[in-house]
């Protein structure tokens, strides 16, 4: 048997929905409402992360079990639980949407597993007090998405909700993917997602929209107690430090997505976390050419509020929403508009010390914010693959020319031919500094190499790979989720027999939905 050590504590300190029903309302002076996930008419596991069974201590001999099947699709109950379904709000694209909140997420139960606490979360698994208009579904091909990029953002060491399984629930649900009217059946699936804690902003933020402050509090106090513990709850003290520690994780997670070139695609406030951890992975995407301008999510394509080199910003204008939030428990506006001063400059410093780990430079000169621009530049206007580039420059020796170096690298460029003329000498005059630059540093061309792929991952979940991952599944062979799901388990490594996912994005891939255009229909 299945057994967790269930240490429920959401729906068990703060106050819940009096109204047992599971009808679509607004939920008042409470932070969740209870719910049954819903029954799967012929449940089959698609993938399950190992690793992540491992650590909330199942053996891999139960993870085979049909209860396994049973509990993660929804079907049956883990005994001694009570799922709920959490209230929150936020702002959508900037503007105040109300409430939101789990519309077809369940969280099942807390366990804690070797001192970690973690929460268990079915997504798909029906319709919630909190699903507005929505059927509480989700279909294959984004709980895919979700499940292989959650496990493969954990192993790049970034901060992330984690998956734990796949599984499809025999249902067909009906989406049109572009919101052109073509709507059609899709297989239905479910997520067990994992996280200490799924709390975001926007939970915080309902309660400051409904002047309710005593439920505000409450929220607050519980997250500090559980998840800052070492911070004080009730103090005006406390709640700065923990607005503080909130800033400070958001934004060491966005350098983290800058860095591997990641675009969340729906940085709203109800999809931020509050332990900084990326969740909801929706219509995301990875930078293949650098372009500080690309977003996937077509849903955004007019005003590009959430591409990537916005993401920054955008992190720092939901933190002032939060911050608004807290202050009817704060009263200080010049305290949190410091810490939201702070971000500025905190950010610029540890992009630039993540840019000169990037680029293997150790020693840290002043002119080095001009050769990390004019990179950037040089990137922009020449279509080059992101995690190829990076990963390719570990391979120059300082006694290099700048020619060499170019084709040292031309596998990063997506038109090889095209780079000539005043683009080719934009690239020679880059490397030569850069090549001048290297030759100040003391550490050998080995060492450098070895701290570069430290940091510049070979393998990501490029969209391309992702979309060949569901085409397939949706053909009932689920190797390739596996496939990429093993790969992404050592992204920083050498793969000698998988060298053909460290590839630029094939044409045909350009503008394919799925690939390089992604809705919010999931
Ligand atoms: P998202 O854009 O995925 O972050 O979702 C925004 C809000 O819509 C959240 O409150 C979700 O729970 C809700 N939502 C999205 N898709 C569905 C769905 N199919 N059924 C119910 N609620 C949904
Ligand atoms: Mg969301």
């Amino acid at each position: 048997m299945i057994k967790f050590n269930i240490k429920d504590t959401f729906n068990k300190e703060l106050p819940a929905d009096p109204d047992r029903e599971n009808k679509r309302r607004q939920v008042y002076h409470a932070c969740y409402s209870f719910v049954e996930p819903r029954r799967p008419s012929s449940p089959q596991i698609v993938h399950v992360s190992k690793e992540m069974a491992r650590t909330l201590g199942m053996t891999p001999d139960q993870v085979e079990r049909d209860e396994f099947l049973e509990i993660f699709s929804g079907s049956k109950p883990i005994p001694g639980t009570q799922p709920y379904a959490m209230c929150y709000g936020g702002h959508q694209f900037g503007h105040w949407a109300g409430q939101l909140g789990d519309g077809r997420a369940i969280n099942l139960c807390e366990v804690l597993e070797k001192g970690q606490r973690w929460t268990l979360q079915l997504k798909g698994a029906g319709a919630t007090p909190y699903a507005r208009s929505a059927d509480g579904l989700a279909v294959l091909r984004s709980s895919i998405r979700e499940h292989l990029c959650s496990e493969a953002m954990f192993h790049l060491g970034i901060p992330t909700t984690r998956s734990l399984s796949l599984i499809l629930t025999g249902d067909d649900v009906l989406r049109d993917i572009m919101y052109n009217g073509n709507a059609e059946y899709e297989k239905g699936a479910v997520v067990c997602r994992t996280a200490p804690s799924f709390i975001r902003f926007g939970n915080f933020q309902i309660f400051f929209a409904r002047k309710d402050e005593k439920t505000l509090k409450a929220l607050t106090d519980y997250t500090i107690r559980h998840f800052y513990p070492h911070l004080e709850e009730g103090t005006v003290e406390g709640y700065l430090n923990f607005f503080k520690e909130v800033a400070e994780r958001t934004l060491n997670l966005v350098v983290d997505w800058q860095r591997v070139g990641f675009v969340h695609g729906v940085m709203n406030t109800d999809n931020m976390s509050i332990l900084g951890l990326t969740i909801d992975y929706g219509p995301y995407g990875w930078l293949e050419g650098y372009d500080h301008d690309w977003t996937p999510n077509t849903t955004d394509r007019e005003s590009r509020r959430y591409r990537y080199g916005h993401q920054p910003g955008i992190a720092l204008w939901n933190l002032a929403q939060l911050a608004s939030a807290l202050f009817p428990l704060i009263q200080q506006k010049e305290k949190l508009q410091e810490i939201l001063d702070q971000f500025e400059t905190t950010f610029y410093a540890k992009y630039l010390s993540m840019m000169w780990q990037k680029l293997g430079l150790m020693k840290h000169e002043k002119s080095d914010v001009n050769l990390i621009s004019e990179l950037e530049n040089t990137l922009q206007i020449t279509e080059t693959d992101m995690t190829i580039f990076y990963r390719l420059l570990s391979d120059l020796r300082k006694e290099m020319t700048a020619d060499q170096a170019i084709s040292v690298l031309n596998q990063a460029f997506y038109t090889p031919e095209e780079v000539k003329g005043t683009v080719y000498e934009k690239w020679r005059k880059w490397l030569t500094y850069y090549l001048a630059r290297l030759k100040r540093e003391e550490i050998s061309d080995e060492e450098r190499k070895i701290k570069m792929n430290l940091v510049n991952p070979k393998y990501v979940l490029r969209n391309y790979i992702a979309q060949l991952a569901i085409d397939q599944a949706d053909q009932g062979d689920y190797s390739l989720v596996d496939e990429l799901y093993q790969l992404l388990q050592k992204p920083y490594e050498e793969q000698p027999d998988k060298e053909k996912w460290f590839a630029r994005r094939p044409e045909w891939a350009r503008h394919k939905v799925g690939c390089s255009m992604l809705s919010c229909s999931s």
